[in-house]
């Protein structure tokens, strides 16, 4: 029988509740379980994918295509839970289910309401994730205990302890436990008062996860146990990671979640953890032989999590190589600083990411070109190819002002514009081409040589494309083309044969890399940082 188990975060919002989530998963995973991972986020955006970056991060592209949030990422990156469509609903989601059925009479005359309707919908979309060989079920409840909006999933996943029975549910509430300078305390009331919103609501929590900069005592563990409502070995003390996120799973194990967990939904079947691989990769993290810096140059450089996967596939690329990577965000526009460009030129590789809209364009246009012409390790990614793309016509083919139709739509030189199937699309969300493409790439590329195959599929997530009347010239001018849709029509890789590493992909290879299997591109693009390093010193 499948059991789940549910998460919810108290006190404050960004408290880490995805990788919590995330880490129970694995621990769970290393001991021999199959696990499903799920989040419901109270927002009524239908998905992330037309919010802004600054207000929600990266939007997340799964392989069938739809567009979620950021914490699917950590899933991916912690767990081999296959995740789809039903691994991440909204309350947009969720209305615009039960508003259809409305419309279609499918209530048979009864007024629809959030209980039972909503909620029973919510139930359903948890639900789905069942299946006879899918042990446990982590569903991660976006936002904090205490907002309205909340509310439904909250009685929803109440209620789902009645239909399938309190023994097969757990509950795991994670909150905050300040640290006050002034008084050098620990503070438990916060988490208190929302473990006590939480039972007003009729949800008593069986495990409580306390986020905290200092350790806990044991009298601060039983005050917070007794208040709260539950056992003391079940307040699990979760230590600000201050070195890498992937420190997560062991911090939990050493407070022994996991036995705790498979004690409590009774799953026998759960064998001794195997973290062994883990902590060996955690180690190479701790004590690299190499040190390269790389430039990020996006339109959200400052927000931390804008480009999430691409730090974390970053990070992926050095564990392969024994290396740290030193990140140095570059907000775009500040391109136009002469300071910028030649702290620019000092870096071991350049990296422009994705993004939508004018804005810090040209900016990565001159990055693009400080790169290829100082022979600075490059990896484009979608709108970075488009650039790279740009960059190349306009300078080495002599293609005066050439450009994307998304930023000047009369340009002379439209070599990026688009797609046929995308010119009558007028609606935002979810019309771009999405999720996972396959990719035939040239034998004796350098692409090909970094994935050890022609064969690939990779995510993508964008509306234009590489102009193909302007594909001889390009050639003709240099430029390889090294990967392409298996029908030859769509242009997906590009790379420079003169220089020692620049590869520019249509596609998001970021959404692919985990720790333990970093993606051979952002391996490949390390290995060049730091012979570039190397070579220059
Ligand atoms: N804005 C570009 C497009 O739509 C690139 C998109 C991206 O980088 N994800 O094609």
């Amino acid at each position: 029988m499948t059991k789940h188990i549910f998460v919810t975060g108290g006190v404050v919002s960004s408290l880490g509740k995805g990788l919590t989530s995330a880490s129970i998963g694995m621990l769970l995973e290393s001991r021999g379980l199959s696990v499903r991972m799920q989040k419901l986020d109270p927002y009524i955006n239908v998905d992330p994918g037309t919010m802004s970056p600054y207000q929600h991060g990266e939007v997340y592209v799964l392989d069938d295509g739809s567009e979620t949030d950021l914490d699917l990422g950590h899933y991916e990156r912690f767990t081999r839970s296959p995740l789809s469509r039903d691994s991440n609903w909204t309350t947009g989601q969720i209305y615009q289910r039960v508003i259809e059925k409305e419309r279609h009479g499918g209530y048979l005359g009864q007024t629809v309401q959030v209980i039972p309707h909503i909620t029973n919908e919510i139930k359903q979309c948890i639900s789905r994730l069942r299946a006879p060989d899918v042990d446990v079920i982590i569903t991660e409840i976006g936002g904090t205990v205490g907002d309205i909006e909340s509310l439904p999933f909250l009685e929803a996943i109440r209620q789902y302890s009645l239909d399938i029975g309190k023994e097969n549910c757990l509950y795991i509430h994670l909150t905050l436990v300040p640290f006050l300078k002034a008084a050098r305390e620990l503070k438990t009331k916060p988490t208190q008062h929302s473990v006590g919103q939480l039972r007003q609501i009729g949800i008593q929590p069986d495990i409580v996860v306390c986020r905290t900069e200092q350790p806990l005592t044991q009298d601060e563990c039983a005050k917070i146990a007794l208040f709260c409502n539950v056992q003391s070995d079940c307040v699990i003390e979760e230590l600000d990671a201050d070195f890498s996120i992937y420190e997560v799973p062991l911090t939990l194990v050493e407070h022994k979640l996991d036995d705790i967990i498979v004690k409590r939904l009774g799953l026998a079947q759960a064998k001794t953890p195997d973290l062994s691989g883990w902590q060996e990769i955690l180690k190479r993290l701790r004590h690299p032989e190499h040190e390269v810096t790389i430039a990020v140059v996006g339109k959200y450089a400052k927000h931390k999590d804008a480009y999430k996967s691409i730090y974390e596939a970053l990070a992926h690329g050095g564990v392969a190589h024994h290396a740290s990577v030193r990140v140095l965000r570059i907000q775009s526009e500040d391109m136009n600083r002469e300071e910028t460009r030649q702290s620019l030129q000092k870096v071991d590789g350049i990296l422009l990411p994705g993004g939508f809209g004018e804005r810090g364009i040209e900016g990565k246009i001159v990055a693009a070109q400080i790169a290829r012409e100082n022979k600075i390790p490059f990896f484009g990614i979608c709108l970075g190819m488009q650039c790279a793309v740009i960059e190349y016509g306009r300078h080495v083919l002599g293609l005066k002002d050439a450009n994307s139709t998304e930023f000047d739509k009369d340009t002379e030189f439209p070599v990026i514009c688009l797609m046929d199937e995308q010119r009558s699309i007028v609606d935002l969300g979810g019309t771009m081409r999405l999720g996972s493409q396959p990719t035939t790439l040239v034998a004796g590329s350098k692409a090909a040589e970094a994935y050890g195959t022609t064969g690939i599929a990779e995510r993508h997530r964008h509306r234009y494309e590489f102009n193909y009347r302007y594909r001889d010239d390009f050639v003709k001018g240099g430029l390889t083309i090294a990967g392409t849709s298996p029908d030859g029509k769509l242009v997906e890789v590009v790379e420079l044969d003169n220089h020692p590493w620049f590869i520019a992909v249509q596609y998001h290879p970021e959404f692919k890399s985990q720790l333990t299997h970093p993606h051979p591109l952002f391996r490949g693009f390390v290995k060049a940082a730091i012979e570039h390093k190397n070579k220059n010193k």
